[in-house]
């Protein structure tokens, strides 16, 4: 795989509206979209910061990835996304590697991106997320 930029960083929150906040008021950032992924149970918010997004994410449900991730090791950073040309192609590549993956086939995230995770038992315990534009 080739990643071409950091996408975007993905940060686990409790509370959207209070974690928006803090990135507006504090960070002076300005959240241009809020979106709910629903196979995944999130509901997202986006910032640009040069080339690179920061994206909020607060559980809808109980049975979250998100909610058992805050309920283990709280609040904070959640994984970093790369954009690569083709996700597909990337979580082949990986798995070629011996890469244990989550997501064996790109699945649908915000953004309109096209996503796919490696689990973090094969990256040093970095979520990773590869994704590309639809
Ligand atoms: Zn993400």
């Amino acid at each position: 795989m080739k990643p071409t930029h950091i996408e975007h960083i993905g940060i686990a929150v409790s509370n959207l509206d209070e974690a928006i906040k803090y990135w507006e008021n504090v960070m002076g950032l300005k959240c241009y979209n809020i979106e709910e992924v629903k196979d995944q149970k999130v509901r997202t918010a986006f910032f640009k910061i040069g080339d690179v997004k920061i994206e909020l994410l607060e559980p809808t449900s109980e049975d979250s990835t998100i909610a058992k991730f805050i309920e283990n090791k709280g609040q904070g950073m959640h994984h970093i996304a790369f954009a690569v040309e083709d996700t597909n192609q990337a979580l082949e590549d990986a798995q070629e590697k011996g890469v244990r993956l989550i997501d064996k086939q790109a699945r649908k995230g915000a953004e309109n991106l096209e996503i796919g995770f490696l689990h973090p038992k094969s990256t040093l315990g970095v979520l990773t997320e590869i994704c590309c534009k639809k």
